[in-house]
């Protein structure tokens, strides 16, 4: 029997546990997943937590629902990976061995890399949304907060879902003017990058959503430190702002396992082949999700994306054959902009957000790039999707290569569009 073992069950472990186990026979493979933790998150829910939009419940079930029969679980935190001996420690004192090992142990918060982020303020004025703590926290803070200055600021790229932040303030502006108190609440976005995303052509669109809600952009901030005292956050080149309510976006890291075995970079993710997920120094590890440092974006659709490539050069592996399946990157990602609406954007390592139609070329339903409401069901459906198909690992109406069919460069952007090779 050879052992396959997966390290997470989040997202892409769980997908992947559940395609490993119907691939590989039974009699000539073990298949075991590891995870700290028995509750499964669903955490692009946590966006709508603040707001009062979903309750806790919405966002939680129990992970052993979605392993199949036929694998060994094991919950315990993994302590160390030793990739020279095919092992890894587990923190309840178990070693298991493996011949092939899947990492999928997605990346953390980590507010302590920010001086001062956790002092006095945290959880009182300060507060993230990407835990469930964070979240729950911060709708208990919104319920009696009448206004001031709220800053979101993202310390540093990359972060997970890249879009949360802007869709956080999009509903922010909704959620003040819900409840009659917009015109008492300044909302500040304060980010690293030199425009309101990464992706040129989204950015523009994106920053023009931002003016019209009148949310004020404060580009290329990079967070040193908080100000417990003065309430402000203080970046490396000495500017301030201020804050009555600071949204943070702490840096993400892969965790600290990865560090601890020497198998990250120095935020602790690992180098991965870009096209075929293997990892770079062991050819028996492949990495999935935001575990990864690949350019592409760390999201749920991103890891079910690779979740088909991974499957299949996994197999192949194997099977001693060459890994011909190519992941190019492709990520899928709806956009919650307030009052019932959303975009939708698909893109992948060489082609950038791009306006059109999607899945299906000129009829949709879904509209790339432009704010409707089916884009907002889109996004209402995704906990569907995630619960019932996406984790289980089931076939999805979607290929996990970006398809060009449907999409357009708009006029305005041809120029622009040479230079980024579209
Ligand atoms: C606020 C927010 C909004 C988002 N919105 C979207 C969205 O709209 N669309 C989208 O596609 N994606 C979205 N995402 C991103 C998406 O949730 C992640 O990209 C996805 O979950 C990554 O999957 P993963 O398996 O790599 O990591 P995870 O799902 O985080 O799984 C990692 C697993 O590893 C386990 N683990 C970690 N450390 C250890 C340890 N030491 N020992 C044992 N187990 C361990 C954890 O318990 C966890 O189960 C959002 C994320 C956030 C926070």
């Amino acid at each position: 029997m050879r052992e396959v073992l997966i390290l997470g069950g989040g997202t892409a472990g769980t997908m992947m546990v559940n395609k490993l186990s119907k691939a590989l026979a039974p009699d000539k493979f073990n298949l075991t997943i590891v995870d700290k933790d028995e509750t499964h998150y669903y955490q692009p829910g946590f966006l709508f937590i603040p707001f009062g939009i979903y309750k806790k419940e919405d966002v939680i079930k129990p992970k052993r629902k979605f392993f199949p029969k036929n694998v060994n679980v094991v919950v315990s935190e993994i302590d160390l990976i030793e990739p020279d001996k095919n092992s890894v420690k587990l923190s309840n004192g178990d070693v298991l061995s493996y011949d092939f090992l899947v990492i999928a142990t997605g990346t953390e918060i980590r507010p302590d890399e920010i001086e001062g982020m956790t002092e006095e303020l945290w959880y009182k004025s300060i507060f993230d949304f990407y835990t469930i703590d964070g979240a729950l926290a911060l709708e208990n803070y919104l319920k009696k907060w009448d206004g001031g200055k709220l800053v979101l600021n993202i310390a540093e790229m990359p972060i997970k879902c890249p879009v949360a932040p802007l869709e956080f303030l999009f509903l922010a502006d909704d959620y003040f003017k819900k409840i009659g108190i917009r015109d008492s609440v300044e909302i500040i976005f304060a980010t690293p990058l030199d425009a309101a995303f990464t992706k040129p052509i989204a950015a523009a669109e994106l920053g023009e959503f931002l003016d019209k809600k009148n949310i004020n952009l404060v580009t290329e901030f990079n967070i040193g430190r908080v100000d417990n005292v003065e309430k402000k956050i203080v970046s490396w080149d000495e500017r301030e702002v201020e804050f009555d309510l600071l949204v943070t976006i702490p840096t993400n890291m892969g965790i600290e396992a990865i560090e601890r075995s020497g198998m990250g970079d120095e935020l602790n993710f690992i180098p991965t082949n870009k096209h075929t997920l293997q990892s770079e120094n062991w050819e028996n590890i492949f990495v999935i999700g935001d575990a990864t440092d690949l350019p592409s974006s760390k999201a749920g659709s991103v890891a079910h994306f690779e979740s088909d490539i991974l499957l299949e050069n996994l197999i192949s592996a194997t099977k001693g054959e060459p890994l011909t399946a190519r992941f190019d990157g492709h990520a899928n990602c709806f956009i919650e902009s307030g009052d019932g609406k959303g975009l939708l954007i698909d893109f992948n390592y060489e082609t950038e957000p791009l306006p059109g139609k999607f899945p299906i070329p000129g009829i949709g339903p879904f509209s790339l790039l432009k704010e409707t409401r089916m884009n907002h069901f889109g996004k209402v459906g995704f906990r569907w999707l995630y619960w019932n198909m996406l984790i289980k690992g089931r076939e999805l109406p979607m290929e996990s290569q970006m398809s060009m069919a449907g999409k357009y460069i708009p006029e305005n952007q041809q120029k622009e569009s040479k230079k980024l090779h579209l």
